[in-house]
C-alpha cells in the first residue's frame, strides 16, 4: 500500500475473482461461463452495427434498453444496462443503503456483496443459510435493511420459488429487495413479472452466463421507473458511457437470436442432470442446483485437496476456503465432453 492510499480504503479486502489462466489450456469449469461461444448471428450483427469507435457510446443505451424492455413487455425506463451485473449490484449498494439502512444477505452467497458494502462504507448483516444450505425466506421478513438475495444462490445453486421471494418483498415494503438472477435462466423462476406489483423490487440479470458474453461485460436491472431513476443518478455520476459500443451492439445481436439462447440453456440443463447423476454414482453429495454449476463434496477427499488434484490434471473448478463450505467444490456445467473429462479424472483420483 502506498502512503497516499485513502484511509477510507486501507482496510478493504478486495474481491478475489476466479482464476482466468491466460497461458495453459484448462478444462475451465471455475467461473460459470458458458462453454458455448456467442452465436454467429450475434457476432455478425455486432460487426455490422457497432457505432464508430472514435465516437462515444450512447449513454442512454437506447437500442439495447428498448429491446430488453420489449423482451419483458416493459417500458425502456424500467431498464438499466451496466458493465456486467457487478456494476448494477454496486450501484444498488450505493443507491439503497446508508448508515441507517444496512444491507442484509446470506452468510454463504456471492462474495462480492460484502466487498461492495465495505467499499461504500456501509453496514451489513449476514444471515446463516439453513443446515441444508437453503435460504429461509422468513429470516428476511421485516429486515429493516436492503435485502440482497441471489436466486438461484451462488455457490450453492439452490433456488427459492417466485412465491418465496415474493414473501420477502411483501414483508419489506419499506426497503428495497434486490434479487440477483445471474443464474435464473437455468431453471429458476424470475421475479421480473412482479416489478409492477412491488415498487421496492429490483431484479438484476447478466449476459455473462446464459448469453455467452462474460468477456463483453453486460448486465442489467429491471425495476419500477423510480428505482431505475435512482440507479441512473448513480450511473451518470460515475460513468455515463458504462457500456462500450462493441458490447452494446453484441448485446443487441444476442437478444435477436433467441433460438440459440434457448438451445444453449437447454443443453446446460441436460448436461447438469447428467453430471449430477454421474457425481452421485461416484459418491458425491450434490446440492440441488437450478444454476449452470453444481456444488458438490465427497467424503473421500477434502475440498481444497480435490481442487488442487484436479488442477494438476488440467481441470479448473472453484474452491472456497470458508467454514461450512470448505469440503465443497463448485463445478461449472460445460459441454458433455468437458463433463466426461471431469468424471474420468474424478474416477482416477478417488479410485472409484
Ligand atoms: N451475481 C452472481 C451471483 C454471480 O455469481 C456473478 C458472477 N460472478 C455476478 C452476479 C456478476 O456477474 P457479471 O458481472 O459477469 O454479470
Amino acid at each position: 500500500m502506498s502512503r497516499f492510499f485513502s484511509d477510507k480504503y486501507s482496510l478493504l479486502t478486495p474481491y478475489t475473482p476466479g482464476e482466468q489462466p491466460q497461458q495453459m489450456k484448462y478444462v475451465k469449469l471455475n467461473t460459470n461461463e458458458s462453454p458455448f461461444p456467442p452465436s454467429e448471428k450475434a457476432l455478425d450483427y455486432a460487426a455490422a452495427n457497432t457505432r464508430p469507435l472514435n465516437l462515444y457510446s450512447d449513454p442512454e443505451c437506447a437500442g439495447l434498453n428498448r429491446l430488453l424492455a420489449e423482451a419483458y413487455g416493459l417500458s425502456p425506463d424500467e431498464v438499466i444496462t451496466t458493465n456486467g451485473s457487478d456494476e448494477i449490484l454496486n450501484f444498488a449498494f450505493m443507491a439503497f443503503c446508508d448508515a441507517n439502512t444496512p444491507a442484509v444477505f446470506p452468510d454463504i452467497t456471492y462474495g462480492f456483496y460484502p466487498v461492495f458494502a465495505a467499499l461504500n462504507g456501509l453496514p451489513y448483516r449476514e444471515i446463516p443459510l439453513k443446515e441444508d444450505f437453503s435460504v429461509a425466506p422468513a429470516d428476511y421478513y421485516g429486515a429493516k435493511a436492503t435485502v440482497f438475495i441471489a436466486n438461484p444462490n451462488a455457490p450453492t445453486g439452490i433456488a427459492l420459488t417466485r412465491g418465496e421471494i415474493e414473501g420477502i418483498i411483501k414483508a419489506n415494503a419499506d426497503n428495497v429487495v434486490v434479487v440477483d438472477e445471474a443464474y435464473v435462466d437455468f431453471g429458476g423462476e424470475s421475479c421480473i413479472p412482479l416489478i409492477h406489483k412491488y415498487k421496492n423490487l429490483l431484479v438484476t440479470q447478466t449476459f455473462s452466463k446464459s448469453r455467452s458474453l462474460a468477456g463483453a461485460r453486460l448486465g442489467y436491472g429491471i425495476a419500477c421507473r423510480e428505482l431505475i431513476g435512482d440507479l441512473n443518478t448513480i450511473r451518470y455520476s460515475t460513468n455515463p458511457y458504462n457500456i462500450n459500443s462493441m458490447t452494446m451492439a453484441t448485446g443487441i445481436g444476442v437478444l435477436l437470436d433467441k433460438p440459440y439462447f434457448d438451445a444453449n440453456c437447454g443443453k446446460i440443463i441436460e448436461n447438469r442432470a447428467y453430471t449430477v447423476s454421474r457425481l452421485r454414482e461416484l459418491g458425491f453429495e450434490v446440492l440441488p442446483s437450478s444454476a449452470n454449476f453444481v456444488f458438490a463434496r465427497t467424503p473421500k477427499m477434502e475440498g481444497g485437496e480435490l481442487y488442487r488434484r484436479l488442477k494438476d490434471k488440467g481441470i479448473l473448478v472453484r474452491h472456497f476456503d470458508k467454514t461450512r463450505i470448505s469440503d465443497f467444490n463448485r463445478i461449472t456445467i460445460g459441454t458433455a465432453e468437458q463433463m466426461d473429462i471431469l468424471i474420468d479424472a474424478l474416477k482416477m483420483l478417488l479410485e472409484v
